[in-house]
């Protein structure tokens, strides 16, 4: 009897699940895994835990709902919490497992631990595909160390490529190993101030009310705002952690375009879509370099840790009421518009002068959305060590706050204005015009 082992990641999903298909129709018994790292939620290289309660609680979501679709087709869903090759091996052991499967990863930590299976497996087959992404690497124009140096050019070699139709969900699975225990549903209930619920099909209900509404075609005339929920499609939370395929939302992109006509915000959805695509291939392209003090460009910018400011950035509490109420935002519901994360990376780099990698560790261990690619890359990109082609990005805070908060409103609603006295060393150091003295 053939066993069969898929590996659920950042893919917590039936509906477009090419690794896991494949798998299907090649065994007997499948198992149906997802590992745990308990390291993720303990202090790691920066001091801070990979995953915060927020992240953690969307991903608890995540399961349960990824659980109760396979109670329904007869499978269930094992979820290991010891380190996950040892977790791996052992049930590769156990089960005699002959063929393993999963999404291919963008990180390379997850890519390594892959390798090393591979290599200390030589007698298994390993099944791969691409579906975190909307093109796989057979269809881009280019291999991928010639991947173009930032995102304009990249842009127009695939824009108009054709896009693999998302694959439907399976209607069956072959059944798991009878003696392998299922997940103890950890407790999942809503939280009434919750915006954001693990799960495919609350990233489906979003996915249908976006489309559903006339949202796309406004949206390229909203999406710089700071606040309300229709100015930006919110879909990343649930693509970050695989609960909607990139493809999925294109062919609803593309029903849209056709029922109500094309225009340059639904262009502009894809466009989006695409700079997520360009950090993917890029964290594939750079491996560890994109974790590297000195990015892809090798060139170390002139920063430092001070813990101080550290902890004031963090916690809202610096001199800057704009960046105080995005990282409140950002602290309180594990999410934040894009403008916003612009503006306090810049501020964390240029103004605090702090090394970009604690910002995007804190980033990582706060947002529901935490995707390693698009997080490091648009980290590497604001501290002028990535894909920018202009190679410096620095917001002048009081023009962001005048364009984007014109009334006060966003400051005023994360409570951006902090009462505490000014550090005098550190007041001698930043840039402080009147609006942003308290
Ligand atoms: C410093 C910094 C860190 C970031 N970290 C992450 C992260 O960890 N995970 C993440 O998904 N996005 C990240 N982004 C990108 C972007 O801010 C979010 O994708 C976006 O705000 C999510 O909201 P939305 O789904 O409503 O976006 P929309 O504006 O509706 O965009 C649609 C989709 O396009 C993609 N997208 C949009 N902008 C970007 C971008 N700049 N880079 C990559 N993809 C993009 C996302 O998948 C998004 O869901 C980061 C941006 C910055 C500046």
């Amino acid at each position: 009897m053939a066993v069969g082992l898929f590996l659920f990641q950042q893919d917590l999903r039936l509906h477009d699940q090419r690794a896991l298909m494949a798998l299907a129709g090649r065994v007997d018994a499948l198992l149906c895994v997802y590992c745990r790292d308990p390291a993720s939620t303990r202090p790691g290289r920066y001091g801070i835990a990979a995953m915060g309660p927020l992240r953690r609680r969307f991903e608890d979501q995540s399961l349960a709902e990824l659980h109760r679709s396979l109670l329904a087709l007869g499978q269930s869903l094992h979820v290991t919490e010891g380190e996950p090759l040892a977790a791996l091996e052992q049930l590769i052991r156990t089960f005699k497992v002959s063929v393993i499967g999963q999404s291919r990863q963008s990180g390379f930590n997850e890519n390594r631990r892959w390798q090393t299976l591979q290599a200390r497996w030589p007698s298994l087959t390993f099944i791969e595909t691409d579906n975190h992404t909307l093109f796989t690497k057979d269809q881009l124009p280019f291999a991928l160390d010639a991947l173009p140096p930032s995102f304009t050019p990249f842009r127009k070699r695939v824009e108009a490529l054709d896009i693999d139709a998302p694959l439907p969900s399976p209607q069956t699975l072959p059944p798991s190993p009878s003696e392998i225990a299922a997940l103890q549903a950890p407790d999942t209930r809503a939280r009434a101030d919750e915006l954001f619920r693990g799960g495919e099909p609350h990233g489906l209900t979003q996915l249908a009310d976006y489309f559903g509404s006339e949202a796309p075609s406004y949206y390229k005339s909203v999406r710089n705002a700071l606040q309300g929920w229709d100015c930006s499609t919110k879909f990343s939370p649930w693509l970050a952690n695989g609960n909607l395929s990139p493809r999925e939302i294109l062919r609803r992109l593309r029903d849209y375009e056709n029922q109500h006509g094309a225009n340059e915000s639904t262009y502009w959805i894809y466009f989006e879509l695409l700079w997520r695509e360009y950090f993917h291939w890029y964290a594939r392209r750079h491996g560890a370099r994109l974790f590297a003090f000195s990015g892809v460009k090798r060139r170390s910018p002139l920063t430092s840790f001070y813990p101080q400011r550290f902890q004031a950035w963090t916690m809202g509490s610096t001199p800057y009421p704009i960046v105080n109420a995005c990282m409140n935002e950002l602290r309180e519901t594990g999410y934040l518009s894009n403008r916003g994360r612009q503006i306090v990376a810049s501020c964390l780099v240029h103004e605090l002068a702090v090394d970009w990698r604690y910002g995007a560790a804190w980033f990582e261990h706060c947002l529901l959305d935490y995707d390693v690619a698009s997080n490091w890359g648009n980290w590497q990109y604001l501290a002028g060590v990535g894909a920018d082609p202009r190679g410096h990005r620095h917001f002048d805070l009081d023009k962001q706050t005048r364009q984007f908060d014109p009334d006060g409103s966003y400051i005023a609603r994360w409570q951006g204005h902090v009462t505490g006295p000014l550090d005098h060393v550190d007041a001698a150091d930043w840039p402080l015009s009147t609006s942003s003295r308290h």
